[in-house]
Formats: C-alpha cells, sequence, structure tokens
C-alpha cells in the first residue's frame, strides 16, 4: 500500500504519521501534466479518505479512523487543505518562532492518553471531516517535535507545487525533482536574463 496523493507523483512520502499531512497536501490539482483534484466532489474526496486513512493505520499500527464527509465537511477539508498548503508554501521563508500569540486559523480537538507502557499519546477525536483535521493536525504536532516537519515543503516551481519530503542533510531542497521542476526553472530563468541581455 502507498499513500494515494503523494504516489500520483512518485514522491517518497514522509516518514510515519508525516505521510498524512503529504498526503492530504497532494490532493490539490498539482505536478506536470496537471493531475486532478481528489477533493474536486464528495465521491472522490471519499475515496481519498478510505485510502489514506487505511494507510495512516498500516504506518502508525492504529485502527482505521471512521471517517465519514458530507457536503458541508468536504468543504471545509478543502478549505483546512488549502490553508495547510499555503503555510507548508510560506515557511520556506522560515517563519521566526515567536512566543507572542498567533491567531489561530483551525483548531481540532485530540486527547492526551496515558498508556499502561508509561508513554503519553496524543489520540485524535471528532467525526466526519473534524477526525481527519485531528489526525493531520496531531502528525504535523508530532512532526514539529520530531524536527521532521520542516522536512515537508511544496515544490517550489508555481505549475507543479507538488508536497515533497526533503531528505537532504542540510534540509535545503526546493524542487520536488531536480531534474524536470528544477531544471525547467533554470532554463527560464536563463532565457529571460537573455532577453534582457538582448534587448
Ligand atoms: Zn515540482
Amino acid at each position: 500500500m502507498t499513500w494515494p496523493a503523494t504516489a500520483r507523483y512518485e514522491l517518497e512520502s514522509a516518514p510515519g504519521g508525516l505521510g498524512l499531512v503529504q498526503d492530504l497536501l497532494n490532493t490539490v490539482a498539482a505536478g506536470a501534466p496537471r493531475q486532478a483534484d481528489l477533493l474536486s466532489d464528495l465521491a472522490a474526496a471519499q475515496a481519498w479518505v478510505d485510502d489514506a486513512t487505511a494507510q495512516w493505520s498500516a504506518v502508525t499500527g492504529q485502527p482505521v479512523p471512521q471517517v465519514a464527509l458530507d457536503a458541508d465537511g468536504l468543504d471545509e477539508l478543502r478549505a483546512f487543505r488549502d490553508e495547510l498548503h499555503r503555510l507548508t508554501t510560506q515557511a520556506r521563508e522560515d517563519v521566526p518562532e515567536t512566543e507572542s500569540a498567533v491567531p489561530v486559523l483551525h483548531s481540532a480537538t485530540a486527547a492526551l492518553q496515558l498508556g499502561e507502557d508509561g508513554l503519553v499519546r496524543l489520540e485524535s477525536r471528532g467525526t466526519g471531516w473534524r477526525r481527519l483535521a485531528s489526525l493531520v493536525l496531531v502528525a504535523a504536532f508530532e512532526g514539529q517535535r520530531a524536527d521532521t516537519r520542516r522536512r515537508l515543503k511544496t515544490c517550489r516551481n508555481p505549475r507543479c507545487r507538488a508536497a515533497f519530503y526533503d531528505r537532504s542533510r542540510n534540509n535545503s531542497g526546493v524542487w520536488h525533482d531536480v531534474k524536470t521542476c528544477g531544471n525547467a526553472a533554470n532554463l527560464r530563468a536563463y532565457r529571460a536574463r537573455q532577453r534582457v541581455q538582448n534587448a
């Protein structure tokens, strides 16, 4: 099994539950040639949710969460995804972490649980799209704690926008694929410089 949306772009997936955050980002219409928006209608979105939650269960060892979308929930989920995409794209500009109050865009419910093994876990809560938002935000939070979330990026090529996991040693990657998106961008920049010189 693979992450259904991320697999469309033949990308390596982010580790563990962070793969769910990446997969939600990759439901957008992205890539070249352009892939479909997997949240464009309820049937497609529910199919994505079913596959993505099954994959989440496979990588985390947790039971498959039951998430049933309705039309209103799909609108909310799409808005949540688009904001997460925008913020992931902005993050490459390295917003400094601040202690002062930051406006809240979304909130989801989760429960802190003390297990018999002595470990504390954060468990997603809620129903419908809220359950999915909770799963995604728990995974993003765990990624922040593990310092893996900052490696989850969107491709700098505006025609692409695929969400990739940067495994480079110094976290310097900006293209989902240097050969396709990086070289195309370099070529465009080269041609632009030529036009300026020849003008
Ligand atoms: Zn790309």
